[in-house]
């Protein structure tokens, strides 16, 4: 017989008159030592440690995140190693009415992966086989580590177009779910351009658990979309010819000379470029990793160069007044780690291994022309905003992602700060919100009239999602509609 959770009414002690422990997210009525027997040998965990642990991502980025999402935990972890298994903690989960939370590595930045209604923690890193190397593509199940998934690619002269710095612990299903973009982004563009993703196995959460595959422009109603509207099995991506990367660490005597370089370098599509950041020179004094790397006060631009293009970068970086002081392969010399590891949101991260007072934005800045934006910006900031800046290719048009180091002084100046920005013309992905829509890049509702189809007890990752609470009572069409 099913044990259904139910909504605990206002004021009503947990478990009164139940000799059952507490739950350990506080939230939940369920028997969870019947659900783990009737779950009959997949692997869990219990253990409180460990399961609150598995509850968290890197929302402590964000200290407004970290405020309202660090007492939030799961109750019961599940680790499926088969399709098999999978399926049946999902059907298992729907007949319970039990909130489902799918995890891959933990890595999202903004409560992703937190399971806010406690609950059951799907841990996908068993499931990680890699299923059919094609001549361009590549076949994963979802908890692929995506470094494992490079490394095998590399073995056919093959490599995946866009990964992220943390590519160590993200799983392939997680980027797919939770990311949007990263190293590859400045020649192969965003995750959801066309033909990066070619399909997805998605199973539903219902009590006989459906296995759709989403093709193509369709997968994109699954990617990005936070695990709130199906379960990622497995995934096929499109891969690319291999390159001999090459680290470069290239300094500037001002900001807008490195960041104008980079900008040039980023048009010019005779460059094989994999990765190319800017990072003000009062962030790296603050990252102990590139200490006597770079020059006291110079700014940095760092990328990573196609081997055979090397004197050809060096040539380009020192007509504009920069300096190359290292190039190297990156993955071999232990002096340093990869730049990768200095790109993305790892930028941020070095920064914090050594100040927990500071934050960060996601700015898009489209006109890169602008030489008076730049210099604007850093004169009315002063030392409060350092900018870092990505650049990519966004539908198809050259742009510098912003992710400055913020100091925090107050979320009412935080976001004051993210006004200002807004005031000279640049978008905001706000990082410190834990919905989906404050991401602003899922331009319609599908991802929602695919929720109200494989979900139908609204179990997975619901409240990650604003407006699926104004839209959830209507038929996936007219959702679809909107
Ligand atoms: P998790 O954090 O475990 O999950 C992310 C989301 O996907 C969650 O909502 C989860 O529920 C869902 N999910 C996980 N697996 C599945 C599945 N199989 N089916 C359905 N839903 C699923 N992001 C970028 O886009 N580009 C970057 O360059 C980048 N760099 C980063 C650097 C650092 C230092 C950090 C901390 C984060 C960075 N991120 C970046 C964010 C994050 O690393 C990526 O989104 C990452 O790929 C997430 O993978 P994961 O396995 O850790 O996913």
């Amino acid at each position: 017989m099913p044990k259904a959770s139910r909504k605990l009414e206002a004021g009503e002690p947990l478990f009164a008159g139940s000799p059952r422990p507490a739950s350990i997210s506080g939230k939940s009525t369920v028997d969870w030592t019947g659900f783990r027997e009737a779950l009959g040998g997949v692997e869990t965990l219990t253990d409180p440690s460990r399961v609150k642990k598995r509850s968290r991502d890197f929302f402590w980025y964000s200290p407004i995140l970290n405020r309202e999402l660090a007492g939030c935990f799961g109750d019961l972890v599940v680790l499926p190693k088969s399709e098999d298994e999978l399926a049946r903690c999902l059907a298992l989960a729907a007949d319970w009415r039990v909130p489902v939370t799918i995890r891959g590595g933990g890595t999202g930045n903004y409560g992703q992966a937190v399971p806010v209604d406690g609950g059951l923690i799907v841990d996908m890193t068993r499931m990680n086989a890699i299923l059919e190397v094609g001549p361009d593509f590549i076949r994963v199940q979802a908890g692929a580590r995506i470094a494992t998934v490079n490394r095998v690619l590399s073995e056919h002269g093959r490599e995946l177009p866009i990964y992220p710095s943390t590519e160590e612990i993200a799983t392939i299903g997680g980027f797919i779910a939770g990311g949007s973009g990263g190293i590859g982004s400045i020649r192969e563009g965003m995750l959801r351009d066309q033909g990066n993703i070619l399909a997805l196995s998605v199973y539903s959460v219902e009590k006989a658990p459906r296995r759709l595959i989403f093709v193509g422009e369709e997968a994109n109603a699954i990617h990005h979309a936070w695990g709130i509207n199906g379960v990622i099995a497995d995934l096929t991506l499109r891969t690319v010819p291999k390159r001999d990367w090459v680290d470069v660490l290239a300094n500037f005597p001002d900001y807008p000379q490195a960041f104008f370089t980079a900008a040039a370098l980023g048009a010019l599509p005779r460059f094989d470029l994999k990765l190319l950041t800017t990072i003000d020179s009062r962030i790296v004094a603050m990252i102990r990793h590139l200490e006597g790397h770079v020059p006291a006060g110079r700014d940095l631009l760092s990328a990573m160069v196609a081997r055979e293009q090397l004197a050809d970068f060096e040539v380009f970086i020192m007509a504009r007044g920069g300096k190359l002081n290292s190039a190297r392969d990156g993955r071999t010399d232990g002096s340093l780690p990869p730049v990768s590891e200095f790109s993305f949101n790892h930028t941020t991260l070095q920064v914090l291994k050594a100040d927990r007072s500071v934050t960060y934005l996601q700015i898009t800045l489209s006109d890169l022309e602008s030489a008076a934006l730049i210099a604007d910006l850093r004169v009315t900031f002063g030392d409060e905003v350092l900018m870092h800046h990505e650049f990519a290719l966004l539908e198809g048009r050259l742009v510098a992602f912003d992710l400055p180091v913020v100091r925090f002084t107050s979320e009412a100046r935080l976001y004051e700060i993210m006004d200002i920005y807004r005031a000279h013309g640049c978008l905001i992905s706000d990082p410190h919100r834990w919905t989906i829509e404050s991401g602003g890049i899922k331009p319609d509702y599908r991802h929602l009239a695919w929720k109200k189809r494989l979900d139908p007890h609204d179990l997975l990752n619901s409240a990650k999602s604003r407006s699926w609470q104004e839209v959830k009572h209507l038929s996936p069409e007219d959702i679809g509609q909107l």
